[in-house]
């Protein structure tokens, strides 16, 4: 059994009951196998491979809160601190009812790679909570969040574990985290990012990862002689990544035609209203049926249903495991010919693996959707210096991060013989530096 294998059967055996960070552990260490074989014999004496797929630490915790009707209510949360061989953790917060520690594995294992490839000096970590912020009154969302962060805090600093948003937390949720962790420790320091603009947030934060996407995929296009320019996007989720990204696809001339939430989807020929999805998204927090119904050429389907429509290129931005192997299918006789993931492994491996067969260029969110992260490190650096950026220098940072991801990662696949595998060129592109320094920094 070669060394990968060897781990790859351990981490099976110890985290029978965590599927999607097993899922995240195979895709890496699969796709990494040519590199560890060419240095097997030191990565097997440093034990480097069981070391990478075990976080630092895990912290899981209670967060009792009261409701609106004065009932005490308890959730749990949690942070993993996955690895810091290149910087302090840093990685989303996600509040969503489906999160577990395996989720947050998941999640955590990912962002190793993910920071790393930003070539920004940020280790991997992640953390959430069960907790569902729709439907709540903002008196219960700050509730449960000075209750989470009364707990988080332990464990954080600006050198330490610097969380941010990610599903169910945006600037509102941050804001209370960042007010209870400032009450806390009595520090007025750069803890979290996606902060507000009055209180040390960046400029261009809220729209990097969607933005971030869209920078990459046309670097992607132009590399292959491709334009933006007319393409057909899909798009699924309405959320901040699906947002910005669908407004940046529009400003680079190509047509989105859809977005999903947790209920439906919509049809809209025409190309997404952008402002009124925001309207409808992050003023409402409604559901996309108003979109509809203030929209006379979009049609709503309930359920799931994105990637039937014809497009050109195919932008998963809502959650993992979204895009399966019948919509690969699809995408694949529909005439799709790229797949880039802004949101965290949207498409399962088979999906991912007919989508490579089949000639469609596809690179996954750990490259594709780094912007977010990215801009959230160059937030701390600002909070470092104490001074803004305007949107402009932030933006063309954000941009040229994007252009080189890109080509690290495809520099990365073609040393390894694998032209054109971005998952490859991702995960060992991303790797080499994490196990250097690892290595450098001797048994810990
Ligand atoms: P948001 O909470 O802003 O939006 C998430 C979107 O996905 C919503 O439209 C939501 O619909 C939909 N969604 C969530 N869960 C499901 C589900 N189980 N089934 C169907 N649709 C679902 O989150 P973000 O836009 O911030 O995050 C989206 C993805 O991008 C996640 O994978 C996240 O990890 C990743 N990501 C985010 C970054 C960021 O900067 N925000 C950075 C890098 C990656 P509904 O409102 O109905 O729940």
């Amino acid at each position: 059994m070669s060394y990968v294998e060897e781990v790859l059967a351990k981490v099976k055996e110890k985290n029978a009951s965590e599927p999607e960070f097993l899922q995240a552990v195979e895709e890496v260490l699969e796709s990494l196998k040519p590199v560890i074989e060419a240095n097997e014999d030191v990565y097997r004496r440093e034990a480097l491979l069981e070391r990478l797929v075990e976080p630092d630490r895990q912290i899981k915790f209670r967060v009792p809160w009261v409701d609106d009707k004065g009932q005490v209510q308890v959730n749990t949360g949690y942070r993993v601190q996955f690895n810091n061989a290149i910087g302090p953790y840093k990685g989303g917060i996600r509040l969503h009812p489906s999160v577990n520690t395996g989720i947050i594995k998941f999640l955590g294992f990912e962002q190793i790679f993910k920071n790393s490839l930003t070539g920004l000096p940020i280790g991997g970590g992640k953390g959430g909570s069960d907790f569902d912020p729709k439907g709540k009154s903002d008196r219960e969302v700050m509730a449960f969040c000075q209750s989470f962060v009364s707990e988080l805090y332990k464990y954080i600093g600006a050198d330490v574990d610097v969380p941010a948003g990610d599903i169910g937390t945006g600037a509102r949720e941050i804001g209370y985290m960042y007010g209870q962790y400032k009450r806390l420790t009595n520090l007025y320091e750069g803890v979290l990012t996606g902060k507000g603009l009055t209180y040390g947030g960046s400029l261009a934060r809220k729209e990097a990862t969607g933005y971030g996407l869209l920078y990459l995929t046309r670097e992607l296009m132009k590399c292959h002689g491709q334009s933006m320019e007319g393409k057909i996007c899909c798009v699924s989720g309405s959320g901040n990544v699906a947002i910005y990204a669908a407004q940046k696809a529009q400003q680079m001339g190509a047509k989105v035609v859809t977005v999903s939430d947790s209920t439906g989807w919509i049809y809209d020929p025409e190309g997404i209203d952008i402002e009124l999805l925001k309207e409808v998204k992050e003023v409402k927090r409604a559901r996309l049926t108003e979109y509809a119904a203030a929209r006379p050429s979009a049609q709503y389907h309930e359920g799931r249903g994105v990637w039937q429509i014809k497009c050109d290129i195919a932008l998963p931005c809502a959650t993992q495991n979204e895009l399966f192997l019948e919509d690969a299918k699809q995408l694949v006789a529909n005439g799709c010919t790229a797949v880039c993931e802004g949101a965290n492994m949207p498409t399962t491996l088979d999906a991912t693996k007919y989508l490579q067969d089949n000639g469609v260029l596809f690179v996954c969110g750990k490259a594709s959707n780094a912007g977010g992260v990215a801009t959230s490190a160059l937030e701390m650096t600002q909070n470092s210096e104490r001074l803004s950026w305007t949107f402009e220098e932030v933006d063309a940072k954000l941009e040229q991060i994007m252009i080189n991801i890109y080509h690290n990662i495809d520099d990365a696949a073609k040393r390894y013989g694998m032209e054109g595998n971005y998952v490859a060129g991702a995960n060992i592109a991303g790797f080499e530096k994490v196990a250097t320094a690892m290595i450098a920094q001797g048994v810990c």
